[in-house]
């Protein structure tokens, strides 16, 4: 036991203090207790971000998908409104607030549901099961409950190459406004290609251990990166680890060592 602890001991001494910084209180509108953010972050803590939430997912249904997922076209995102609490314009706003604050996302809201990237259905908590169960079927939809007990959730389809063709997002708005804006954030995430989760990373709102609601300048700068033309869709893991060190030095997203 002494052995294990001394080694615990050693590795925590031996990997660097965590270097983000620049706390700041969470912004204007977010929920009663929102936590506050990080604002300034190393390239490396960017790129091990990136990497864990760009690859994979845990909410897969078919052949996993091999590198980048992301648009590869401007991006027209639609809100169903529906539920017992209206939230459609607060809904539209994080739109708005992704569509001015990312760089070559090119998103636009609003239109017919017929032949948009994203809908963003807005549902009540009790018909979360009966809205995936039309979405994907009763098996895919039980399954995915009984392994996540989810709360909102994204549907992603991509082609082969790692285009996005289509993102589905389900957003509960009977909940509470702290419930609301956690999904409405967490789930765009997913829906422009920001696909999994990582419980260890203190930083992002795809951690599900978090709640968060706004967009924070973490994730705010992972989505910048994904955007970023340098960087396409199908890139490898190898390719885009090679790659990113340069864009986030170019941009600026990094702060000092
Ligand atoms: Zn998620």
């Amino acid at each position: 036991m002494k052995f294990w602890l001394a080694a615990a001991l050693c590795l925590g001494l031996a990997s660097p203090a965590a270097a983000a910084s620049d706390r700041e209180p969470a912004p204007a509108g977010s929920f009663p207790g929102a936590p506050p953010q990080f604002t300034k972050f190393t390239a490396d803590e960017l790129t091990r971000g990136f990497l864990a939430l760009a690859f994979g997912s845990d909410l897969r249904i078919g052949a996993r998908p091999k590198g980048v997922r992301r648009f590869d076209r401007p991006i027209r995102a639609v809100v169903v409104g529906g539920g017992s609490v209206d939230r459609v314009p607060a809904m539209q706003r994080v739109l708005f607030e992704y569509g001015e604050k990312v760089p070559n996302l090119h998103l636009s809201v609003g239109g017919a549901v017929d032949g948009a990237e994203i809908t963003v259905r807005l549902i009540d908590e009790k018909n979360f099961g009966t809205a995936l169960e039309a979405a994907f079927g009763r098996e895919v939809a039980r399954a995915f409950v009984a392994k996540t007990d989810p709360q909102c959730m994204t549907n992603v389809q991509s082609d082969p190459e790692g285009r996005i063709i289509h993102s589905e997002s389900f957003i509960i708005v009977d909940k509470g406004d702290d419930v609301f804006l956690d999904c409405a954030y967490h789930e765009l995430l997913h829906a422009f290609g920001l696909s999994n989760h990582d419980q260890r990373n203190p930083w992002t709102t795809l951690n599900q251990n978090r709640m968060v609601g706004y967009l924070s300048v973490y994730d705010r700068a992972l989505l910048t990166l994904l955007y970023d033309s340098r960087l396409s869709p199908g890139m490898t893991r190898d390719q885009v680890n090679v790659a990113l060190p340069q864009v986030i030095r170019s941009l600026g997203l990094a702060g000092p060592k």
